[in-house]
Order: structure tokens, then sequence, then C-alpha cells
């Protein structure tokens, strides 16, 4: 390495990699340390099953990457990134034949509901209407907001729980449940507070940004956001664990995209002891059993109307999906469980060979579960889709441990880097967000707000945060 960086990125996931570039663009010199081989973190992609199969390793759906304010302003196309915006957002079979549908526009997914028609136009389109207003906020620190009166009113809704909400608002199943499916993605049980919040943010991305795909598979965005960063003259590390902050080279900022455990493990014996306890006492949540699959054709849904969209959500009613989401936090992990489910060759081909296709599938499972869910996911899947296991060439599974393996922030398998309960929706991973108490050193990752998801945005804060502490 040729002089000395004057910043560190630990880690190269989507807000490593965002930190990285902010630090670039202000003219800093960043390298970027990756402890596996490849790099990219949660935003990966391989041939988990069959060889030509090419497989999202953890993020598949990026409506967060397209929707967010950082990562609007980065020259993604011109690095190679193609969104792919399927026909629909989101599919939801029922055991009648019908499904559910979330549409990109809101009088239409509105229009389907019947009597529920006015109340989700009302939700759905009051936030997205004040969106553009508010979007820093909410993909945001705590502070004082620029538009109060809009933040407070989808505040109000938002810090409840999805299961008050949903009934207090719907009649019907197919809106309940619908709404249910997507708070689902908070990995909280639906009965606690703030889970609303999951289902207006990532419901009101399906109308104002999209549940893309980018074309090739999720290490195309990887891909692009390290060829941007090397255009700024920054550069990454791989397969180079950082084992303690003690082995860096001089840096004047250490950026570590870590979760508090793995931080803890490499600062430790720099950190305060009241601090480090604060860390220590972070909370991770449920974490996920993933299933990948080689198909010989299309998944055979019963309703039609689940081929339009890349995502579907596969558990049935409102009751059921409370219940999953229950049973993934308390146990034992559900015999019908909630499953996300996505199937990418449908609108992009050149993830398989000609006439084939892939499928991405997880569960919630209690943190560190080791139930092999497998069983249990494809006979959901063939409740809707009968004829499917016909259809699965090669498969391939993650654990929970399996998942911690690859990627030391999601530990016993939690994939949203710490549960996203009150408490840690405001004090993430404490009330000192970014900030450390070692001079220099910053928390980047998505266990800082605004946590989980491809936005970049925790890592555009806390670059921020160290510019202006060390720049003042
Ligand atoms: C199965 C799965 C499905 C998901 N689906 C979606 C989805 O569809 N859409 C979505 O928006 N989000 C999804 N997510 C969540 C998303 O991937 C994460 O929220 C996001 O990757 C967090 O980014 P990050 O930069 O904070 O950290 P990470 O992506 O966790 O990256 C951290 C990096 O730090 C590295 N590291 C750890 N310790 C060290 C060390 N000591 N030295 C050097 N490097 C180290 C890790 O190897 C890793 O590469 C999914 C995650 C998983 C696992």
């Amino acid at each position: 390495m040729a002089g000395e960086p004057h910043a560190i990125v630990i880690g190269s996931g989507p807000n490593g990699l965002s930190a990285a570039i902010v630090l670039a663009r202000a003219g800093w010199k960043v390298t970027v340390f990756e402890a596996e081989r490849t790099i990219g973190g949660g935003v990966r992609s391989a041939e988990l099953t069959l060889p030509g199969f090419s497989h999202d390793v953890c993020s598949a759906v990026h409506p967060f990457a397209v929707g967010s304010p950082f990562m609007r302003t980065l020259p993604l196309g011109r690095h190679g990134v193609e969104w792919i915006e399927p026909p629909a957002m989101v599919a939801h079979p029922f055991d009648d034949g019908t499904a559910g549908i979330v549409e990109r526009s809101i009088d239409r997914t509105a229009a389907a509901l019947g009597r529920d028609r006015a109340a989700y136009e009302k939700m759905f389109g009051s936030i997205a209407r004040d969106w553009p207003l508010i979007e820093t906020s909410v993909l945001g620190p705590l502070r004082w907001p620029r538009h109060p009166f809009a933040l407070a009113a989808f505040g109000m809704q938002a810090l409840q729980s999805a299961q008050s909400v949903a009934r207090s608002a719907f009649v019907g199943e197919t809106a309940r449940a619908l709404f249910a499916g997507i708070a689902a993605h908070g990995m909280l049980p639906l009965d606690r507070r703030p889970t609303a919040a999951f289902a207006l943010v990532l419901g009101t991305m399906a109308h104002v940004a999209g549940w893309v795909l980018p074309r090739g598979g999720a290490q195309r965005l990887t891909d692009a956001l390290v060829a941007h960063l090397e255009s700024l003259g920054g550069e990454v590390v791989a397969d180079h664990r950082v084992t303690s902050l003690d082995d860096l080279p001089p840096a004047r900022a250490v950026l570590c995209d870590l979760s508090p455990q793995p931080f803890v493990r490499i600062a430790g014996d720099r950190l305060p002891p009241s601090y480090r306890r604060r860390l220590e006492r972070f909370r991770y949540g449920m974490g996920v059993f993933k299933a990948d699959w080689a198909l010989d054709g299309p998944i055979p849904w019963r309703a039609a109307a689940c081929t339009r969209a890349a995502t579907v959500h596969v558990g049935g009613t409102f009751d059921e999906i409370i219940r999953s989401e229950e049973q993934a936090w308390s146990g034992p992990p559900a015999e019908r469980p909630f499953v996300l489910l996505v199937q990418p060759t449908l609108f992009d081909p050149s993830r398989a060979p000609a006439g084939k296709h892939t499928a991405w599938a997880y569960c919630h499972v209690p943190n560190g579960s080791t139930t092999n869910m497998l069983p249990r996911i494809e006979a959901q899947i063939e409740r809707f889709a009968p004829g499917f296991r016909d259809r699965v060439l090669a498969r391939a599974t993650m654990s929970p441990a399996d998942i911690e393996g690859r990627n030391a922030n999601f530990v016993g398998g939690d994939i949203g880097s710490g549960a996203t309960d009150l408490r840690q929706f405001f004090a993430r991973p404490t009330w000192k967000g970014y900030t450390t108490p070692v001079r220099g050193v910053y928390l980047c990752s998505a266990s800082t707000p605004p946590g989980v998801g491809v936005h970049g945005m925790c890592g555009y804060f806390a670059a921020k945060r160290a510019l202006a502490d060390l720049t003042s």
C-alpha cells in the first residue's frame, strides 16, 4: 500500500462502501478492508446450486437502493447497474387460488381491495405525497426534522404495531394480509411497536421507488459501488480480516461497517467499560433460514397473478403471518412459516441457462435456531404452487449459523444487524449512534440509523459525522 490512508473502512457491505465513497468524494484517500474473499457483505451473488445458475446470497430486491437519497446521487448506471422493475411489486397468494397484489400504482392496488379501497388510498396516498419531505428523516438518524408536521403525521402511525394498524384500518383479509406480509420484513412479532413502520415505509417504497432487481444480480450493485470508489482513488482489499484496531495502519478516521458484537471483538480494549456494556446489551433479533433453488421451469403458481411480481409473500392469512412471526421470536419455529420468496429469472433470464429458473426464499426462525426449515418452506410453496418440488433441479440452504459464518455482522442469523424494537429504533446501537468514545472511530453498519436494508444511508451519515468532527 503506497503511503498512509487517511481513512480506513472495515467491511465492504453497502454501508461500508457508501461511507468510503463519501470520504473519497471529500478528497480523502480511503482503504476498505474486507474479511471475506468476495466483496459486498449482504450484497453478493454466487452459483450456489449448479453451474450457470446465479443466486443472490443475501439481498435480492432493492427498493431502498433506488429510493436512497444518497445512492440516487451515484453514477451507478455508468458502472453497469440496470434496474429491472417487474410489472407488479408484491404478490400474496391465498388458498382459494386468488392473490393480493401491490402494484406500482396506489390507485390500481387500492382498486382491487374492495371495501378497503379508500383506506388503502388514504394510508399510502398521504405518505407517498409527503415522502419527498420526510425521506431523509425516515432514512436517517433522530434529529429535528425539516418538516415536523409531515413527519409527525407519518410517525403517529409508524410507531404502532402492524397488527393494530392493519386491524383498525382494514376490514378485508387481502389488505390485512398484504400489510402484515410487508411488515414482517421488520423481523419482529407484529403485535410489537414499531412494526407498522416497516409496512408503511416498504409499502410506500413500492409506490414511489419500485421493488426492483439489478439485472444480473445483487453483485452488480456492489461491483458498481466498488468501481465508483476506485474512480475516486479508493481501494478495497478483500480477504483481509481485521482482528484488532491496534493492527491497522495509521489513519485519521476508522469507519466500522460492523454490528456491535464483531466491533467489540476488535475494539474491546479501547472502549470505556460503560460504552462496552451498552454494546454488549445490544439485542440481536430473529434469525433467518434461507433456501435457493435451480429450477427446470417457472414456479407453477395456482394464482397466475403471482407471475407478475418478483417478490411473493407465501404465508396465507393475516392470522397465520402473525403466528409465524411470533414463533420466530419466541420459538419453536412455525410449522407453516411465513416465507419471503423472490423469482428473479422471470424478469432476468441472464441468471440461468435458457429456459431454466432460480428461486430465493427465506423464513424467520428464533436467533441461532438449528431447525432445518427446508421441508416446511417447500411445503408452503407447494401449498400455493402445486408441482413446485417436481421442478427442482438442485437446492442449497443456509442456516442461521451458515449466514453468520459468511458475515460476522449477522449474529445468530439476524440479517437486520440487530432487532429494530422500539428502543433500538431510536438508540441504534446506543444513543451515540455513529460516534464511539474512541476519537476517530465510528460505526457505520446497519446497526446504526436507519438500520437494515441496502440504502447506504448508515454509511453516508457516519462519514458525514466523521468529516464534520475531523475536518472542522
Ligand atoms: C438472506 C438475506 C436477505 C436479504 N434481503 C434483502 C433484500 O432483499 N433487500 C434489502 O434491502 N436488504 C436485504 N438484506 C439485508 C441487507 O443485506 C443488509 O441490511 C445490508 O447488507 C447491511 O449492510 P452493511 O453495509 O451494514 O453490512 P454488511 O452487508 O453486513 O457488510 C459488512 C461487511 O463487513 C465484513 N466484516 C465483518 N467483520 C469484519 C472484520 N473483522 N474485518 C473485515 N471485514 C469484516 C463482512 O464480511 C461484510 O462483508 C438481506 C440480508 C440477508 C442476509
